[in-house]
């Protein structure tokens, strides 16, 4: 049975095509990555040479068991590898599908390192679950007996329902808030369907509802409850909001109709796939087809939104960043599958102001936007000395710049956290001086006695799976906590 799941296998793999199909438009997931090289489970776990030094488990977030779960998928025991695999991870699928493998597994393989090619780890590992789903092997979430206490979560991303699940399998009474109408944060409303299937993330939200978790949507803290009154009703909170506040522009012309937030074109794109009625999208402002689109940014938010453009129709795609490509901060396997989907990059440049049609031929004197946006004009670039941080720092080139035509600009430059202390008005809730909540790093406790967080809002923007590892080990460190309080309470 599992042998001849095996020979079934189709997924992402890195070994790319020569090209990618033409049009992309209307195709879902599954038709565009069938279109890459097939690559079999069994063929591609038995590559795992067993180096007995796995960097590729120490350098992923999870700590995932790789080796044990490739060698078992080699020999042809799938259910065991799941059992291995999903020990460790709550969404193994999710992560197969979008962590950055170049920079964390896959980049430390051994085989990768010798030059041959590493080990596609995270195909393994979607295709193990995705066959577990199919054979009913992963398990409902039943607990052994239930508890009394109960938890708040705020915040329905990776990071909060990695914790949802941990702790309801343990019998705690759980529930989720979130100010989106969905559940999944990022998973649902930020990252495109054609990376991550959005049955994929909307499958494990039914999962945890099966179990008991309890949802209320539409409830954005700080307006329609208060932080206090969560605290109040539950015996531990944590905070799982991720970062949402848009870097913004402040160059001429960046308030002109036809530049939009990343997070608005993406969320937008998502709600359309998802069926919903999205006012913006029918009336163009949040919709690329047809129109010249430039994206600004280098991170794999602007990664996102020039691949749905180019899947939208838009006429033309291109991408500026203000370094080259060798220092761009989204993963190079991203920028390789723009590339090859028509998507220009514009290296070394930066926005100088925005222009309509009475503007453009005046680029030296900036002046307000009336008319509908025509282009960006963008000043030249180049690399001076490194910065503190050790990169090098983009300079300006004087008097070298010029029009890049645009109907469409979509702001992708990143995301830093709200005030929460201020937005929800909670005294004593400790923040960085990034805004991010000062949490410990191994449990998540915050500043306030019973209070948790996890993910973005603690890391600022990063990855998935740190989002799940963070929710996992302050599940962990809740139950100790419930613990205590309940054995002082016995006193
Ligand atoms: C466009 C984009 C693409 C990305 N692609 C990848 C990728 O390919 N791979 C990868 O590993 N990472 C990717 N990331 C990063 C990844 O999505 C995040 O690191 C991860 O989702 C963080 O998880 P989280 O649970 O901390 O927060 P989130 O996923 O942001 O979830 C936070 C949730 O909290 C809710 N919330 C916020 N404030 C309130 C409030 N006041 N009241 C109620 N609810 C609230 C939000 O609605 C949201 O649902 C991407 C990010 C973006 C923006
Ligand atoms: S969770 Fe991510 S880093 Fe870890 S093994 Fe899976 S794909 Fe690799």
């Amino acid at each position: 049975m599992a042998g001849e799941k095996m020979l079934k296998f189709t997924t992402v793999s890195r070994d790319m095509p020569e090209k990618r199909p033409p049009d992309l438009r209307n195709k879902d997931f599954g038709e565009i990555y069938a279109e890459y090289a097939t690559a079999k489970a069994a063929e591609q776990a038995s590559r795992c040479s067993q180096c007995g030094v796995p960097y590729c488990q120490s350098h992923c977030p999870l700590h995932n068991n790789i080796p044990d779960w490739l060698r078992l998928t080699a020999e042809g025991r799938l259910q065991e590898a799941y059992e291995v695999s999903q020990a460790t991870n709550t969404f193994p699928e999710i992560c197969g599908r979008i962590c950055p493998q170049d920079r964390l597994c896959e980049g430390n393989c051994v085989i990768e390192q010798s030059g041959h090619g590493t080990v596609t780890i995270g195909s393994v590992e979607k295709y193990i679950t995705d066959t577990a789903f199919e054979e009913g092997w992963v398990k409902p979430i039943r607990p052994h007996a239930e508890r009394s206490e109960s938890v708040g979560i705020i915040g329905a991303g990776p990071g909060g329902l990695a914790a949802a699940d941990m702790l309801r399998r343990q019998g705690v009474q759980v529930t989720v808030y979130d100010r989106y109408d969905r559940g999944g944060g990022l998973l649902t409303y930020g990252i495109p369907g054609f990376k991550l299937e959005k049955d994929v993330v909307m499958k494990r939200m039914a999962q945890l509802e099966d179990g008991g978790v309890e949802f209320r949507l539409n409830c954005n803290v700080g307006e329609d409850i208060t932080f206090d009154a969560i605290r109040g009703k539950h015996d531990a909170v944590l905070i799982a909001t991720g970062v949402y506040k848009t870097r913004e522009l402040d160059n001429p012309g960046s308030e002109a109709d036809g530049i939009v937030r990343a997070i608005d074109y993406l969320t937008a794109s998502n709600k359309v796939s998802f069926g919903d009625t999205v006012p913006e999208f029918d009336s163009g402002e949040l919709n690329a087809s047809g129109k010249k689109v430039v994206v600004i940014g280098g991170g794999d938010t602007a990664m996102d939104c020039v691949r749905t453009a180019i899947r939208q129709g838009a006429t033309s795609v291109k991408c500026l960043y203000r370094r080259d490509k060798q220092n761009m901060p989204g993963s190079q396997r991203e920028v390789q599958n723009a590339e090859e989907e028509g998507v220009e990059f514009v290296w070394l440049s930066a926005p100088k102001m925005f222009v309509d049609d009475a503007t453009q031929m005046n680029v030296d004197t900036p002046a307000p936007i009336s008319g509908p946006l025509r282009g960006v004009v963008v000043d030249k670039m180049r690399l001076g000395q490194p910065d503190a941080t050790g990169r090098q720092s983009p300079e300006l080139i004087a008097g070298a710049h010029y029009v890049e035509e645009a109907d469409l600009v979509v702001k992708a430059l990143g995301f830093e956290p709200e005030d929460l202390p201020a937005l929800w008005g909670v005294e004593g809730l400790e923040v960085t001086r990034w805004g991010t909540v000062k949490a410990d790093f191994t449990t998540g406790k915050t500043s306030l006695d019973g209070v948790f967080a996890a993910g973005d809002i603690v890391r600022g923007a990063s990855l998935v799976v740190w989002a799940i590892r963070d929710g996992r080990d302050c599940a962990t460190a809740i139950l100790d906590y419930l613990s205590q309080s309940d054995a002082v309470a016995a006193e």
